[in-house]
């Protein structure tokens, strides 16, 4: 398969097209690609398909988002792979031509799909959200959840009906699930074609419904969902997992479940995109002779040494002790940010001390740096002295 296009560009709209733009801009592009006015033709059909793939992205906020984010590559990626069946789009897309446009009934409108096609229903999504840690982020994680929702019925199979022989061919449509008119639109004239009204577009009728889902082919239930956490995911993210939403009726295609991203805050650690940042407190005496000291990482300590002289503020960078990228190689740093505790309330013994210190000229300010302030040694800090 060739590279994929982008999605704004195959729909011809702005990256930032409303909802409105990008659904008038799909409907444009379906008519004139429809394969019922396009037969035979195999560049009208691939046109068609990629066009209901665009949309199927960027008529979903979430999708939409994730797309924006991480374009073609992001996770759980986009469009099912292999593209859309017509099938898929028929049923997914109906919508689109549904009530108030002016072509309300070009396509069949409603939720499903016309074209002679038996409708496939699909379940609704779920979403949920998953307590995360950074060490869980760092490394990708593995979560089990519990999720109560619509499971196909055990009994029927899904079907919805008491047993093989409890379907009869729908009399309206005599199975094919749509019927088809003839009608003048204001692009001439018009085969149309409607989900059938008897079957719901099924093209059978249950005669038998099975007793313990009542025809409905679903039934209340939960399952148990193991979810592989990619690393470097951030607050707020959603990933969506395709076919572990509710089950639809009679058969139809589950729906998605999106998990949200619910990151926990670290005790020590913040967390600056990939990077992470730790507030390191030394005493005054640490930061004139120099020390060893530990500081906290994303995976256990580590043990940092502070240069005799060091001055408050002073940025410390331990390479690729950060998070890993969700969409790339590499990792961030952790930043010390030195700090240098001043003490609130000190004893006598410690006053006299300090009384003792002030007046020694080695620690008055400009001692040791040549009389230089605050821009002099940031110029040395970015130059070298
Ligand atoms: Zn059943
Ligand atoms: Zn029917």
């Amino acid at each position: 398969m060739s590279q994929k296009r982008d999605y704004y560009e195959v729909l011809g709209v702005a990256k930032g097209a409303s909802e409105e733009e990008i659904k008038k801009a799909y409907r444009k592009m379906a008519i004139k690609y429809h394969p019922d006015k396009n037969p035979g033709d195999k560049e009208a059909e691939e046109k068609f398909k990629e066009a209901a793939e665009a949309y199927e992205v960027l008529s979903n906020s979430d999708k939409r988002a994730q797309y924006d984010r991480f374009g073609h590559n992001a996770p759980g990626g986009f469009g099912g792979g292999g593209g859309f069946s017509m099938d898929d789009i028929f049923s997914q897309f109906g919508d689109i031509f549904g009530d108030g446009s002016p072509f309300g009934d070009f396509f069949g409108g409603g939720q499903r799909g016309g074209g002679g096609r038996r409708a496939v229903q699909k379940g609704a999504n779920i979403r949920v959200k998953v307590k995360l840690n950074l060490e869980d982020i760092a490394k990708g994680v593995e979560k089990k959840i519990k999720v109560k929702k619509y499971v196909a019925c055990d009994r029927c199979n899904g079907s919805g009906a008491k047993d093989s022989s409890s379907f009869s061919t729908c009399k309206t449509c005599n199975g094919a699930g749509a019927v088809r008119r003839v009608q003048q639109t204001i692009l001439g004239q018009m085969a149309t074609t409607s989900t059938c009204p008897t079957c719901q577009g099924e093209g059978r009728t249950i005669t038998n419904r099975c007793d313990s889902c009542v025809g409905e082919g679903r039934v209340n239930g939960e399952e148990t969902i193991s979810l592989n956490i990619p690393a470097g995911v951030s607050h707020d993210m959603q990933l969506s997992v395709s076919g572990k939403g509710h089950a639809a009726p009679r058969g139809g295609i589950n729906g998605d479940l999106i998990v949200q991203i619910d990151e926990e805050e670290h005790e020590d650690l913040k967390r600056d995109g990939q990077n992470l940042i730790y507030d390191l407190l030394i005493s005054y005496p640490e930061a004139v002779e120099g020390n060893s000291v530990e500081v906290p990482t994303i995976d256990g300590k580590a043990r940092i040494k502070i240069d005799p002289g060091t001055q408050p503020g002073k940025l410390l960078r331990l390479k690729g002790k950060g998070l890993p990228s969700i969409n790339s190689y590499g990792k961030g740093d952790l930043i010390i940010h030195v700090n240098i505790f001043v003490p609130e309330k000190i004893s006598k013994e410690e006053q006299s001390l300090i009384d003792k210190m002030k007046d020694l000229p080695g620690f008055k300010p400009g001692h040791d740096q040549k009389g230089k302030g605050f821009f002099e040694r940031m110029k040395d800090m970015f130059h070298g002295s």
